[in-house]
């Protein structure tokens, strides 16, 4: 039998949590034709694995690489670490549609994608779909559409829930994104431009997500003092809609809500015996969004990512700048930062929860990015399963796979066996682990040797090799 590719001598964790167990693997058309020993079979290409993990291909749950597949379509930050699927347009912010173009400055956080306004050139969600199927990036992507976005191209003001006329316009835009290929809808209430729009104008504007068998998918209103009642929002607008909810990168924010996540978990955990839920999570005691007094108020030491006026200020400490350059926040702005606003416990509660997926939240255009934009995979599999032991190999795997696929419905991804694609990543478990760090944070990740999508290599020798064999995924 002769294969397109063949990886012999594999340690195999194949991303359902099953023990590990040595095999040959055989890939034909972008597919997994064969697992076994497969001794007599030959290939075109061929791999060696021997003392090597084989796991399926990383599925990053939650990120903000809508245009960075366009502007970076490499996707280093995210192969380096294994990763071969992106879920973009998260937070409610996504690239498209914008039937009304967009005005500079930007409105926050949607600068988070650009902060100067070319790349929101896609009238409609199809567009921006095409446009990744014609210029495919190395990694596949499943997309959801941004509810604040549908606000910015639907609402003259922002500051109050929208007018009824208002509501059915977004419920078209998000029909649309649906029906174009997007796997559900983000919201981003936490922020400005979506925090006066009440629980009934979501649900309104996602009311096209039941028949579609769509996901709602949110970064809750509060993540500090008032986390049950954005967790029970979140409930009720998936119990509305009749849909699966994913609650993104779930923390509990600020030193009065240390601990709390020894509530948040067993509710999220009582819900789910009646309605489906999902949450993601990044391994840091830091979050990092656009720059903001109230937030650096709650935190204990905040740095600077990039500023459009002072872009010298990048990756230092907000107490140092107003020290030594003497700049405020106000002179700053728009500007993003790091704020370290969590504790280690909490982290750790929610990294090993049962349902918990990862998802790196990374912020691929910040001049100084949390380190968890190159480091979040590499760091789970080596700091805190290997070095912690907070978790088997097995299991870190699965939140990174099986069950990242099973929440966002994406059923040939995320667990190696005969008839999936080919999605693979091949690593050094006992050398995994991120290199990037705050102080240094854009550094490929160790011990990924070989990176894998639809059958075609896309990382290798500590480099991208030029391949682009992502693909739009579908939910089924
Ligand atoms: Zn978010």
């Amino acid at each position: 039998m002769n294969y397109d590719l063949l990886i012999r001598n594999a340690t195999v964790v194949d991303g359902t949590r099953a023990p590990r167990y040595e095999a040959d693997i055989a890939v034909n058309n972008g597919r997994i034709a064969a697992i076994g020993r497969l001794e007599g079979a030959q290939a075109d290409v061929e791999l060696d694995a021997s003392g090597r993990i084989v796991a399926p291909g990383f599925i990053d749950a939650h990120t903000h690489d809508d245009r960075l597949m366009l502007s970076a379509p490499d996707m280093a930050p995210k192969v380096s670490q294994g990763v071969t699927t992106v879920v973009a347009g998260n937070c409610g912010c996504s690239l498209a549609p914008a039937p009304k173009g967009m005005r500079a400055p930007v409105t926050p956080p949607l600068d988070l994608l650009d902060d100067a306004g070319g790349w929101f050139r896609f009238a409609t969600f199809r567009d921006y779909v095409e446009e990744l199927a014609a210029h495919p990036p190395a990694t596949n992507c499943a997309l959801l559409v941004g509810h604040t976005m549908l606000r910015v191209q639907t609402m003259e003001h922002l500051g109050r829930p929208a007018a009824k006329s208002e509501v059915a316009r977004m419920r078209e835009l998000a029909e649309e994104a649906l029906e174009a290929g997007a796997l559900g809808v983000s919201t981003g209430l936490y922020y400005e431009p979506a925090n006066a729009a009440p629980t009934e104008e979501v649900v309104e504007v996602c009311r096209p997500l039941a028949k579609r068998n769509g996901l709602y998918v949110t970064h809750m209103r509060d993540e500090g003092d008032n986390v049950l009642a954005s967790l029970e929002e979140t409930f009720r607008i998936g119990r509305e809609l009749g849909v699966p909810v994913v609650i993104s990168h779930h923390k509990v924010a600020g030193s009065a809500n240390h601990g709390r996540s020894e509530e948040t978990l067993p509710l999220i955990e009582a819900r789910m015996k009646s309605q489906p839920i999902a949450l993601d999570c990044y391994p840091y005691c830091a979050s990092s969004t656009i720059l903001s007094a109230g937030r650096a108020a709650v935190a204990t030491k905040t740095l600077v990512t990039w500023s459009r006026p002072h872009p010298e200020v990048a990756g230092m400490d907000l107490e140092e700048i107003r020290r030594d350059f003497k700049l405020g926040i106000d002179q700053l702005l728009p500007a993003g930062a790091i704020y370290f606003s969590m504790s280690e416990a909490d982290v750790q509660r929610i990294l090993a929860f049962e349902h918990t997926m990862i998802g790196s939240d990374g912020l691929p255009h910040d001049a100084a990015p949390h380190p968890r934009l190159w480091g979040t995979f590499a760091r789970v599999l080596g700091h805190y399963a290997r070095g912690l032991g907070l978790f088997p190999l097995e299991t870190a795997v699965y939140k990174m796979t099986g069950l990242t696929a099973r929440n966002f419905g994406l059923a040939d991804r995320g667990v190696l066996k005969p008839g999936m694609a080919a999605d693979i990543t091949i690593f050094d478990a006992g050398e995994i682990d991120e290199r990037s760090s705050f102080a240094a944070p854009i550094q490929p990740a160790k011990g990924i040797e070989i990176v894998i999508v639809n059958g075609a290599i896309v990382w290798r020798d500590g480099k991208p090799t030029g391949a682009r064999p992502g693909q739009v995924l579908k939910r089924s």
